[in-house]
């Protein structure tokens, strides 16, 4: 498993709900899969990472920080969606490990309330705010095929 870089096809094609009935390839099932996706990120330095960035177009990602409320310990979530936006906007910078060494500022909804499934298929809530957020509408944002060069700040003026 590898981490895939900007202009790698999967980073612009929009992903179809995870089937927990196949796991990925050569895994046998989705547990051992997690751990090693999930030291991937961190061994990325990431907070977050689409399935997508590494070549596989199934909806789903991982976040974690320890600064962060809901996921201080990083989770994969699948089929993830936001289920309430707030109208309120705030601009930040962004990294992502499929750009190296590159920022872009974007603006993002300040908070979200989300809602998500385990590999169980139990579906989760929780309601994000500041950098957790903005993460989540990261992420989700590479799941619909939309890399965060698109949402550059300067894009939009
Ligand atoms: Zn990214």
């Amino acid at each position: 498993m590898i981490i895939k870089l900007f202009p790698y096809p999967t980073l612009r094609q929009i992903s179809t709900p995870v089937n927990f009935f196949m796991p990925p390839a050569g895994y046998n099932d989705w547990s051992q899969f997690e751990k090693d996706y999930i030291h991937l990120m961190i061994r990325g330095r990431g907070i977050g990472l689409a399935a997508n960035q590494i070549g596989i177009t199934q909806r789903f990602f991982s976040i974690g920080h320890e600064s962060f409320d809901e996921f201080k310990k990083p989770a994969i979530l699948y089929n993830a969606k936001v289920t309430k936006a707030s109208d309120e906007l705030e601009i930040d910078e962004e990294g992502c490990l499929s750009f190296p060494g590159v920022v872009y500022n974007v603006y993002r909804s300040k908070e979200v309330e989300v809602e998500w499934q385990n590999m169980k298929g139990d579906t989760l809530g929780a309601k994000l705010s500041g950098l957790e957020a903005r993460c989540f509408q990261h992420e989700l944002d590479h799941l619909n095929g939309i890399t965060f060069d698109l949402k550059a700040e300067e894009n939009n003026l």
